[in-house]
């Protein structure tokens, strides 16, 4: 493993326990590759998606040359070996979510697939005309439009929790919204425009309490910090592997068993079935029900070495590591006059993302005027335009960290808004 976490240089090195992320940026080759402007690249759009380890690549690369062939289907050795690769990934995804069993595990495109996935065969098989659910104004459009679908279609009513001033779901509101009986809260872990932490755990109570499934959107989570969904006690859980230093093209849905035995299938055709004839089909037992045709094969086994890499560093450090930068990123940008910083002050409910406006000047600008000092960040509503829409603001600039970051990036983070500023006085 090329993976070095070794103590005493860039951040690790204050951080007890801890890895270092100027040391693991070695780990990724994006970090070899200069940037247009010859500076160094400095990444700061994990939240979007992240680069990959070495590790992945080569596990990719080796799939593809030495243990490629359809999955369970063929009666020959190369097929069998693919297969143990791919059931091996699944084995690897259902640890780091506690889950039950591997069967727990769905492959999915993305997090997105997977969230349509329970919206178009839960829900459509247990929402009414006349029922409601919940989800929050600060999710991503994911976690928002494939619901409105859905109760549109059927005649359900969708409401949503609000935000407060500083980014935090209302607890009063949600409250009031559970009073309601609602059939399925959808919730996201960590929100992906103002960073913010949901307590999960006290949302899943509440829910459970007044009668309602829960769906955790885990697309800005569980790449960050420990998931578990048994601890959790969640029904639904979607996760994309491309944002955990996997490969793009697959995603995962974990949903407790018996839900996964009861739901109807979402797609059709191929691998789902046990039998077919001219009359109809039975379909196969999950998680295959949930899997028609080829599966992404190579895709999932790339994931599963993401989170062979994720896990040898530790979430428990992941999160930690992020939220050391956080407080330095935090405590360095409020300092800096026209910033106007998004979501929790507190960094115990705050993800290592930072959302912000700098007053007089368009978030696109200020991505351009970063790309030319080598910061790559996010400008625009980040598929969160109710977000954008509860603080009357057309988009932010967002920064968001991971493993491979450290200080030196946080100081290239103020100092790139601080050149911005004075191109724009
Ligand atoms: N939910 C959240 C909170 C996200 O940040 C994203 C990706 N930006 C998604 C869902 C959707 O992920 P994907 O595009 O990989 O399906």
């Amino acid at each position: 493993m090329t993976t070095q976490m070794t103590p005493g240089s860039g951040v690790g090195s204050r951080i007890p326990g801890a890895f270092s992320g100027t040391a693991l940026r070695t780990d990724f080759p994006v970090f070899d590759r200069p940037t247009g402007t010859g500076k160094r690249l400095v990444y700061l759009d994990a939240a979007a998606s992240a680069p990959k380890p070495r590790r992945v690549i080569e596990t990719i690369a080796d799939a593809y040359g030495h243990h490629y062939a359809n999955v369970h289907r063929g009666i020959y050795e190369l097929s069998e070996d693919a297969t143990a690769r791919f059931e091996a990934a699944r084995a690897t995804v259902a640890r780091f979510v506690g889950a039950a069993s591997p069967r727990e595990i769905v492959f999915a495109r993305n997090a997105t697939e997977a969230i349509n996935l329970v919206a178009y065969s839960w829900g459509r098989a247990n929402l009414r005309a006349g029922d409601r659910m919940l989800t929050t104004q600060l999710e991503h459009h994911a976690n928002i439009v494939p619901w409105q679908q859905l109760c549109r279609e059927v005649g359900a009513t969708l409401d949503y929790v609000s935000i407060t001033d500083d980014g935090r779901l209302d607890p009063d509101d949600l409250r009031a919204h559970l009073a309601n009986g609602p059939k399925l809260v959808a919730v996201a872990g960590v929100s992906n425009a103002l960073g913010t932490i949901n307590p999960l755990t006290e949302i899943v109570r509440l829910a459970h309490e007044a009668g309602a499934l829960v769906l955790v959107d885990a697309a800005q989570s569980a790449p960050h910090m420990p998931t578990d969904v048994a601890a959790l006690g969640c029904d639904f859980l979607a996760l994309s592997g491309h944002k955990m230093l996997g490969p793009s093209g697959i995603g995962v849905l974990w949903a407790r068993r018996e839900l996964l035995e009861a739901m109807p299938p979402f797609m059709t055709g191929g691998s789902m079935i046990i039998k077919v004839t001219l009359d109809g089909a039975e379909w196969n037992e999950v998680p295959y029900k949930f899997e028609a045709g080829t599966p992404a094969i190579v895709e999932a086994i790339g994931l599963g070495e993401a989170i062979n890499y994720l896990t040898d560093l530790g979430m428990d450090a992941v999160r930690e590591h992020e939220r050391y930068l956080f407080e330095q990123a935090w405590a360095a940008l409020r300092e800096i006059p026209g910033v106007r910083l998004l979501g929790p002050d507190d960094p115990a409910i705050h993800a290592g993302v930072i959302s912000f406006v700098l007053d007089g000047i368009h978030p696109h600008d200020v991505a351009t005027v970063f790309d030319s000092e080598g910061v790559a960040v996010r400008a625009g509503h980040h598929c969160a335009q109710p977000v954008m829409q509860r603080y009357d603001i057309p988009a932010t600039t967002r920064a968001s960290f991971y493993v491979y970051n450290d200080t030196d990036d946080v100081e290239a983070l103020a100092s790139a808004i601080r050149a911005c500023q004075n191109l724009f006085s």
